[in-house]
C-alpha cells in the first residue's frame, strides 16, 4: 500500500493510498482528467442554455411589443404567467441534473471506501 503521489489544491501531499502497480488516486490519475472535467462542468458552471437565450429573446419580444402599443397588455401578462412557468420547469430540471451529479460523485466514494477496507483486509499486519 503506498501513497497516491498527486498533489491537493492547497499544495499538501495528496493523502489516499493506491494499490500497485497504480501511483495516484483516481482524482489524480491522468487518465481520468476528462471524466473529472465532464464532472466539473456539470456543476452548475455551464453557459446559458439555448432555452435560457431563447426565453430571454421571448421576453424582450413581448416587452417591446407591449411597449410600443402591439400587443395588448393581457395577452401580454398570460405570456410572462407561462415564461415563468417555464422557469420553473428549468430550475426543476437543474435540481435533478445536480441530484444526479451528487448521486454519481457518492456512489463513487463509496466504491472508493469499500476497495480501501477490501485492502486493508489484505494487509497481513492487521487483526
Ligand atoms: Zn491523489
Amino acid at each position: 500500500m503506498a501513497l497516491c503521489l498527486g498533489t491537493k489544491r492547497n499544495g499538501e501531499r495528496c493523502t489516499a493510498s493506491v494499490e500497485a502497480p497504480l501511483t495516484h488516486c483516481w482524482w489524480h490519475d491522468g487518465k481520468n482528467s476528462e471524466q473529472r472535467k465532464r464532472a466539473a462542468s456539470r456543476g452548475g458552471k455551464s453557459k446559458p442554455s439555448r432555452v435560457s437565450r431563447d426565453l430571454h429573446k421571448l421576453l424582450e419580444d413581448l416587452t417591446a411589443r407591449v411597449v410600443a402599443g402591439h400587443l395588448e397588455p393581457y395577452p401580454a401578462a398570460v405570456a410572462g404567467q407561462l415564461v415563468g412557468v417555464r422557469l420553473r420547469l428549468l430550475e426543476y430540471e437543474r435540481r435533478v441534473r445536480e441530484q444526479d451529479e451528487l448521486v454519481g460523485r457518492l456512489e463513487e466514494l463509496e466504491e472508493q471506501i469499500a476497495a480501501e477496507k477490501n485492502s486493508e483486509g489484505r494487509r497481513p499486519w492487521s487483526a
